[in-house]
């Protein structure tokens, strides 16, 4: 549990959502001095700390209660859910709000040469990701037997590769699938970044901190309308 006083917010260090989260912060008045390296930054205004770390390590944070508040990728939250219902670690989160960044899709995708194809072609296959979970999910709803390759970077180069026939990837223009020859196929989920909190957060200073901080972000979601 995070016992400092002050508000702990996980954020990307650096990647597709770290200048967005910066941003909004900035927008909701909380002022920052991040200097490049440091792991942890402090508001110079408000009761607020800003730990920048990998994407991938800010579910569990918050999950965990190291940090009370987190912004990430709904895939990373969904994929990190699941991983820990496996590990029957607890896995609960509030989300507080859906943030008006980060828009991505998980999608399937196959080499081009090989035309348009049904659900079907996938029995047997092998399709690479990054997102073993919620590609497993979708396998067993779509009755589909297939084998999955866990990926944790260039998931785009597993067919020309050889690792694998298809793929199960981020996408948000599909400009990447297409320089790699790739042809887009069903989506598996929708994502946007999202605000999360940690579950068990009961500090009345910390929430009414919160609680004055939403109302903000309602208001700069609403004047990006
Ligand atoms: P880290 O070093 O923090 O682990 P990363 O390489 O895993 O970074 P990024 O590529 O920076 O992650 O993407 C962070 C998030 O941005 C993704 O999890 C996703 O929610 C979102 N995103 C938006 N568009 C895309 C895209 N086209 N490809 C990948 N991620 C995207
Ligand atoms: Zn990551």
């Amino acid at each position: 549990m995070n016992t400092s006083n002050r508000l702990r917010i996980a954020i990307q260090k650096s990647g597709r959502l770290s200048k967005d989260c910066q941003s909004l912060l900035k927008q909701l008045g909380v002022k920052l001095n991040l200097r490049e390296q440091r792991l942890i930054a402090h508001s110079t205004n408000m009761p607020i700390d800003v730990l920048r770390v990998r994407d991938d390590d800010i579910p569990g944070l918050v999950m965990d209660g190291v940090c009370d508040l987190g912004i990430v990728g709904e895939n990373v939250l969904v994929e990190t859910q699941a991983e820990r219902e496996r590990a029957g670690q607890s896995n609960a989160v509030k989300k507080l709000s859906k943030l008006d960044f980060g828009y991505c899709r998980l999608a399937l995708a196959w080499p081009q040469e090989l035309g348009a194809q049904s659900k079907d072609w996938f029995n047997g296959k092998r399709i690479a990701t990054t997102y073993p979970e919620i590609l497993k999910q979708y396998l067993v709803k779509e009755n589909i037997d297939a084998s999955v390759v866990m990926l944790t970077g260039s998931v785009e180069v597993a067919p020309r590769a050889g690792l694998a026939d298809a793929i199960c990837d981020l996408v948000s223009t599909g400009a990447t699938l297409e320089a790699n020859g790739l042809m887009q196929g069903d989506t598996i989920l929708e994502s946007n970044a999202c605000l999360i909190q940690n579950a068990n957060l009961n500090d009345d200073s910390k929430l009414s901190l919160i609680n004055k901080l939403l109302p903000r972000l309602k208001g700069v979601r609403q004047a990006k309308e």
